[in-house]
Order: C-alpha cells, then sequence, then structure tokens
C-alpha cells in the first residue's frame, strides 16, 4: 500500500500524512458529513476539527437558532408569538466569517459571536426551536446549504439536532454523538464560562437538562435513526471520536469504490 494511502483499518492511530491523504481522496467529491448530538456532545468541537482536516465548509446550525432567538430578543419580538418569530426568520440575514476553527457570527453587519453565547439566549432558544414552521424554515435553509456543498465539490459538515434525520437524510456520512449526562455538563460550562467549578455546574444543570428535554420534543437526538453510526464521546478524547469519524468517512469512500490507491 502507497505510504499515503487510506488503509483498511482507516486513519485511527495513523499519522498527520494519512489525514492528508483522507483530505486528498475526498477533495472535489462534495462529501456531505451530518452530526447530530445533545448540548455538550462535542459536536461542534469535533466537527470543527473535521472540517479543518477535511477541507470541508462547516455549518453549525445550532447558531443559526440562536441567532433567531436573538434576533427576535434585540427586537423586543414576544418569544411566544409564533408568527412573529417565523416573520423575523424571513428578516434573519445570518452568516459566518473567519475561519472554521474560529468563526465569527454575524447577523446583518453585526457581530453576534459572544451574545450567540450568551445565558440569555441559551436559555430562550428552544421556545423558538420548538415551533414547527422556525423548524421547517430553518431545515430547508440549511438543506440548501448543504446541496450547494455538494454541488460545488467543496463538502460540508453540518450538526445539529435534526440534520440526520431532517434536514440531510441522505448525508454520506451521519453520526449520533452521544455522551453521559456529566461529561456534556462539563463541557457546556467549560464552554460557556471558561472553567469548571462545582457551583458554575449546579447552576448549568437545570438549563442543559431542560434544554435537552424541550428539544426531544420536537427532533429526536437521543437514539440514532436507521443507518445514522452512534459514538459514545464519554470516554473518548477528541482525537479518538474525530477518528471514529474518519473511519465512517473511509467507509464511504469504500462504497463508493474509490477508497484504495
Ligand atoms: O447546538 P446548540 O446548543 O448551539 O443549539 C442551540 C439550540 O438550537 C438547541 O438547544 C435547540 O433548541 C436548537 N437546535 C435545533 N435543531 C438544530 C440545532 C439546534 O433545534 N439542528
Amino acid at each position: 500500500m502507497p505510504e499515503n494511502s487510506v488503509g483498511d483499518k482507516g486513519v485511527r492511530g495513523m499519522d498527520r500524512m494519512s489525514v492528508e491523504a483522507l483530505r486528498e481522496a475526498v477533495a472535489g467529491r462534495g462529501l456531505l458529513v451530518a452530526i447530530d448530538g445533545p448540548s455538550g456532545s462535542g459536536k461542534s468541537t469535533v466537527s470543527k476539527r473535521i472540517a479543518a482536516d477535511l477541507n470541508l465548509a462547516f455549518l453549525e446550525t445550532g447558531a443559526m437558532y440562536r441567532a433567531l432567538t436573538w434576533l427576535c430578543m434585540s427586537n423586543e419580538v414576544d418569544l411566544g408569538n409564533p408568527e412573529a418569530v417565523l416573520k423575523l426568520a424571513d428578516e434573519l440575514e445570518f452568516s459566518s466569517v473567519g475561519t472554521v476553527a474560529e468563526p465569527k457570527f454575524l447577523v446583518g453587519d453585526e457581530d453576534v459571536t459572544e451574545a450567540l453565547r450568551s445565558v440569555e439566549v441559551a436559555a430562550a432558544v428552544s421556545v423558538v426551536a420548538g415551533y414547527i414552521p422556525v423548524r421547517n424554515w430553518m431545515a430547508n435553509s440549511q438543506r440548501r446549504e448543504m446541496l450547494k456543498a455538494k454541488e460545488t465539490g467543496r463538502g460540508m459538515i453540518a450538526e445539529g439536532r435534526d440534520i440526520t434525520t431532517v434536514v440531510c437524510p441522505d448525508a454520506d456520512v451521519r453520526i449520533l454523538l452521544l455522551a453521559d449526562s456529566e461529561a456534556r455538563l462539563k463541557r457546556r460550562v467549560l464552554e460557556t464560562y471558561g472553567k469548571v467549578t462545582p457551583e458554575l455546574l449546579d447552576a448549568t444543570r437545570e438549563l442543559v437538562s431542560g434544554r435537552d428535554a424541550t428539544d426531544s420534543l420536537v427532533s429526536s437526538f437521543l437514539e440514532p435513526a436507521p443507518g445514522v453510526i452512534p459514538i459514545d464521546s464519554s470516554n473518548l478524547s477528541i482525537e479518538g471520536v474525530v477518528d471514529s469519524v474518519f473511519d465512517q468517512v473511509v467507509d464511504w469512500l469504500k462504497s463508493e469504490g474509490q477508497g484504495r490507491a
């Protein structure tokens, strides 16, 4: 087997050269990877790594729901009024600039990156995400982005709650990322506050479990749908999860008849 080819055992434990080989193998093929999972499962961190390694575009769908929530709150729109929320969705000018590793989120010209991570937005986003017409609007817009990335050959990794099931059930690789609730809580606290203390864990526990419970009412992301590969990240490093996803990409390449050099 040539030195930098993608081998039968995937890329697990192999060197950097092999990741480059995988990037070359997927280049121009319009690979679509869909990753779902609950809050704190690590899907955003893992997706950014994979996007950077494989030179795929990256779509963080949670940021779109957060941006719409932020827009409603900034315009003092009643979040209890689904028609008013949907109307603002039509006016939402959301974009992502910067690098994949450090995206900046804009609404219009305004940088809302920090605001989207705020506790206020996190506490309200599930209400907005609970409206079916809003979900349909989001899913259509996200699917369009994904199909565009397929057509151009760049490919995309998209992460969220319903990408494997609703937005892109025909994605080439579909993953459900799971982790036990304490591991997820720690990650969320670290991401929000930059440190983990017992007080912050206690203060955040209810917010995270409440959001998961509300989100579960409208999308199913705690059990894998048929054909979706579950990966439990509780005891895996980021590298470990990334490698498991790469294994699935290798399988996809093989199924396309292009996996071997
Ligand atoms: O992933 P993140 O925590 O940023 O998602 C924020 C919220 O957006 C979720 O709690 C959920 O209410 C909503 N969401 C969704 N469907 C998606 C992505 C996010 O309902 N595909």
